[in-house]
């Protein structure tokens, strides 16, 4: 079930939620003063999304023990449900899907439950998506589920559910993707730019980091950016794509048509494509790229490649404003000279750390929280005007079609 009340109803709804995100648990007064509602304003609320296991109350333990769920006190603490997995995240990789149930409640670093694989050769990747999908399900399950989640690469237009270019899987540009989840959980499906996703579980995970640009190393490299805790609004569904920033000299051709593009450098197959390279084509891996980094430092290539992703990035600091960013992905999974060597670089290219300080610093990636939080916004209190979504107006969308 999902609410349709007045405006007003929602933004109460949507304000209590993200306090008690923020407190994690809380009573019904506790809420009612630091959002400075009325007691019975509040408590109608909390009733409401306690009857649709939005929300549950808890006992604390008496003697050290665990605490328990129980139901209809109104002095007792309150949480999001962490009982249940409410909300199913998809994550859409290369080659790789990975899937998870959600609770509402704390979700920290991403767990996937089920993960599967397709070819890379598939002649019909939507239809054996759609087959391993319901592989999953039944193996998974999802009842009672609010929605799902699907977290997808590319150029997303996510108020109408679809992705417009996606650089590295070409196939998930004509297939209806929300269409063939729907068929499967038979539940409202959203899509999820996947950078926004981690951006906004960096956000919910750290609420007082709210300006920040995160880019993320992995199969391809992109970026998003969250200003006073909320996404970039711009005005066209294309935001944080800084992978495509073309390197000079760099010869190699990219999955978005061009050549040269950063990405090429940095993401998890251009940096052993490098190293492979540098090893005089030898057969290399990313164990092995981490111990040759241990043991031998920073190799030239790899310094020079974060230089050119660097540039990309502090050039985004300089035009946007902002003067903190957050790396998630592969690089942070390689020693700690290799992060050390690209915070430095973008220093060096930031005006703001002229006269002011600026930070890059490595984080886990959040994926699954940031589904949560955008699931609570989206699917448990939606807008009407849907304004976590990036909108597209109506002279773009006759300009795409
Ligand atoms: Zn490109």
């Amino acid at each position: 079930m999902i609410y349709v009340p007045s405006r007003m109803g929602q933004f109460n709804r949507r304000a209590l939620l993200r306090q008690l995100q923020r407190f994690g648990v809380a009573t019904r007064a506790e809420l009612a003063k630091s959002l400075g509602m009325s007691q019975p304003t509040a408590g109608k609320i909390v009733d409401e999304l306690l009857a649709i296991r939005v929300l549950e109350e808890i006992e604390p333990p008496e003697d050290g023990g665990e605490e328990s769920v129980v139901r209809g006190r109104p002095g007792r603490q309150l949480r999001l449900n962490q009982s249940q997995s409410r909300l199913l995240a998809l994550q859409l990789g290369l080659q790789e899907t990975a899937v998870a149930g959600l609770s509402l409640g704390a979700a920290d670093v991403d767990v996937w439950q089920v993960s599967f694989l397709l070819g890379r050769n598939e002649p019909n990747p939507a239809e054996a998506w759609e087959k391993q999908l319901r592989l999953a399900a039944a193996k998974i399950g999802g009842s009672d589920l609010l929605g799902v989640l699907l977290s997808v690469p590319g150029l997303v237009d996510e108020g109408q559910n679809r992705i417009l270019f996606s650089p590295n899987i070409h196939w998930t540009e004509k297939a209806d993707l929300a269409a063939i989840v729907r068929s499967v959980w038979k539940v409202p499906v959203l899509l999820v730019q996947e950078e926004r996703a981690l951006a906004l579980g960096h956000h919910a995970a750290n609420p007082d980091c709210d300006d920040f640009l995160l880019v993320d190393f992995g199969e391809g490299v992109g970026g998003a950016v969250i200003l006073e805790g909320k996404p970039l609004v711009n005005s066209l569904p294309i935001s944080g794509e800084i992978g495509h920033t073309p390197v000079l000299g760099n010869q190699r051709r990219c999955g978005c048509g061009a050549i040269g593009c950063m990405e090429t450098l940095v993401s998890l197959r251009g940096l052993l494509e490098s190293f492979t390279r540098d090893q005089h084509g030898k057969k290399t891996s990313w164990t092995g790229l981490q111990e040759h980094i241990f043991k031998h430092g920073l190799p030239v290539w790899l310094a020079e490649s974060l230089e050119a992703a660097a540039v990309a990035i502090a050039g985004a600091l300089n035009v946007i404003g902002l003067r903190r960013v957050v790396i998630t992905g592969s690089l942070t999974e390689l020693p700690p000279v290799v992060m050390a060597h690209l915070a430095q670089a973008v220093q060096n290219g930031s005006m703001w750390a002229k006269f002011g300080s600026v930070e890059c610093v490595a984080a886990p990636r959040r994926r699954t929280a940031g589904l949560v939080a955008i699931g609570i916004d989206r699917m448990v209190v939606p807008d009407a005007k849907n304004d976590s979504a990036p909108q597209i107006s109506r002279r773009q969308k006759v300009a795409l079609t």
